[in-house]
């Protein structure tokens, strides 16, 4: 990749890291990043308009003084003082991004292009939540950076894949035409507490299902497979790529130990002690064969790699649903299916 190091060195040194906004900060991903972030002392903007998030993921965050909650939908511009900008506003389910998906690719597309504006004016540095949807249904795996993918232009995920992709264009283009200094991760399956319990993804589908003793619905014949990173590693992951000098990306994050979705099921079954069946439903359109990523780059330069297995993430995301079944959980709590 094309850069040009001496420019953002430059940039790195007149530029302090305190003020960052996370877009989609309230969500599953966003709130765990804030509270890193709090941790390591930064002061914290969590802008979101709650489609997927919800507010009691940060509620245990607002009485501390350097955390700030803004209701605010990045289809429209932000405004704001601030150093560091991480981009995760974005459905990520695909029940959620395709329930409206003009919407969804509003939100890529118009959600880029605002906080790359305000990064620009700011002279912030901006990083993307991308995805391994850019792969699409990859012909190549696993999958490098340097793999163009193989998306359908037009299908039921484009609205979210190509949606990434033109946010990924997007960052290029104002890095090379107007210096905005950027970082792109593509994040693979990632998994762990605060997903929502109807949020469709499978694996918490799967652990609902099997602790409420309701069939596991497999879709396909469950060859596909994917690899899943425990969020606490993400995390760690995005973080390192924000505070990288002179290296733009994309990189990709995730764990990639491979899995079939059978697999998964029969793990989550094993772990719940769920006597629940398994019930093959149909596969829905354009779902990837199979997915793992390639992280020779974020291990050369980041020094990052997942040190949670899947036994030891899907411990810690049953207790989670454990305890929020038992309390009743948010509402709207039943899995998709
Ligand atoms: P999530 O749905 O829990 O979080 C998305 C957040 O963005 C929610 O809080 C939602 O309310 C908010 N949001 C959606 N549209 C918005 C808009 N127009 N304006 C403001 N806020 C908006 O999903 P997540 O898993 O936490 O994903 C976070 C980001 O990471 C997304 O951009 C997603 O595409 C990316 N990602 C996640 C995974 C994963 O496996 N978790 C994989 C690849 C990429
Ligand atoms: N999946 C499944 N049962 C479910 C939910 C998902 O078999 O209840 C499958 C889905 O078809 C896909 C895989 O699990 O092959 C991962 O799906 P998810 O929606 O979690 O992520 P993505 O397809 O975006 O990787």
């Amino acid at each position: 990749m094309t850069i040009d190091e001496n420019r953002l060195i430059y940039n790195d040194e007149i530029r302090s890291d305190h003020r960052v906004v996370v877009t989609g900060g309230a969500g599953f991903l966003g709130s765990h990043l804030c509270e890193r972030l709090l941790a390591r002392g930064k002061d914290v903007l969590c802008v979101d308009n709650f489609f997927t998030g919800r507010k009691e993921n940060v509620a245990h965050l607002v009485g501390d003084p350097r955390f700030e909650l803004v209701r605010h939908d990045i289809t429209h511009p932000l405004f704001v003082e601030v150093d560091r900008i991480y981009n995760l506003a974005c459905p990520a389910s695909p029940v959620h991004y395709q329930y409206n998906p003009v919407k969804t690719i509003k939100t890529s597309v118009l959600g880029a292009i605002h906080v790359l504006g305000l990064a620009k004016r700011v002279k912030a540095r901006v990083l993307q939540a991308s995805t391994s949807e850019v792969y699409g249904n990859p012909a190549v795996h696993p999958q490098p950076e340097g793999y163009w993918g193989h998306v359908n232009p037009i299908g039921i995920r484009s609205c979210y894949d190509e949606g990434k992709r033109a946010a990924e264009y997007l960052f290029m283009d104002y890095h090379r035409q107007n210096g905005v200094d950027v970082r792109i991760v593509r994040i693979f399956n990632t998994y762990g507490p605060r997903m929502l319990p109807n949020d469709g993804r499978v694996v918490s589908n799967f652990i609902v299902q099997a602790l409420r003793g309701d069939p596991l619905t497999v879709y396909g014949d469950g060859s596909q497979t994917r690899s899943f990173c425990y969020v606490d590693d993400l995390v760690d992951g995005l973080v390192r790529m924000m505070d990288q000098v002179g290296f733009v990306g994309p990189v990709n994050l995730g764990n990639p130990a491979e899995f079939t979705i059978l697999e998964l099921a029969q793990r989550v079954r094993e772990l719940t002690g769920s006597r629940s069946e398994i019930r093959f439903l149909p596969l829905p359109a354009d779902d990837p064969e199979q997915r793992r990523p390639d992280i020779a780059v974020a291990r050369d330069r980041l020094g990052w790699e997942p040190r949670v297995s899947l036994d030891e993430g899907l411990e810690k995301t049953v207790a989670y649903f454990d305890r929020l079944l038992a309390e009743g959980g948010p509402a709207g709590g039943g899995a998709a299916g």
